[in-house]
């Protein structure tokens, strides 16, 4: 494969991981009920997802000749739909969070790789693009670490609460 091809088909790769957080965060964001500032938080990335999707695919757009219809890939991050899965369980606010910060760095570190085949092939535009969305990616990371004492603390007060909903 040439450089292209394989920078290609990890902006593609790219691509579908976006759409992958997309739907995760706005799972999660549509079943919090008492956990506001998380809510919110999670709504702002949503739509920086969204731009992050347009600004992927307008690298693809400049190196993709074969103008075909993108199909994402679904189930290379069946991994991160498992950690996902602690969304049924009893703690799951707690459960998302962690995951979070997890998808988070799995994003931090796909940029990382794609800026650097950026660079390789003198795509300075698309190195450029990725830098800028590795920043939000940063932030969010930052965010869900930084929130996670208080989503916890805040969890385990409502449980042990009588009466009142901790899960969500
Ligand atoms: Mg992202
Ligand atoms: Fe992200």
């Amino acid at each position: 494969m040439t450089h292209e091809e394989n920078y290609l088909a990890w902006v593609k790769d790219a691509h579908a991981m976006e759409k992958q957080a997309e739907s995760m965060l706005e799972k999660q964001a549509a079943r919090l009920e008492h956990y506001p500032d998380l809510k919110a938080r999670i709504e702002q990335h949503i739509d920086e997802t969204r731009q992050q999707q347009a600004m992927v695919q307008s690298v693809i757009d400049r190196y993709d000749t074969s103008h075909s219809v993108l199909k994402d890939t679904v189930g290379k991050l069946t991994a991160f739909g498992q950690a996902m899965g602690g969304m049924l369980a009893d703690d799951e606010v707690v459960k998302g969070a962690i995951s979070s910060y997890a998808f988070e760095n799995f994003e931090i570190a796909n940029y990382t790789a794609l800026i650097a085949a950026a660079e390789l092939i003198g795509d300075t535009e698309g190195a450029r693009v990725f830098t800028e969305i590795r920043e939000q990616e940063v932030a969010m990371a930052d965010w869900a670490l930084n929130h996670l004492p208080d989503v916890t603390e805040q969890f385990l007060t409502r449980s042990a609460a009588p009466g009142v909903e901790a899960k969500k």
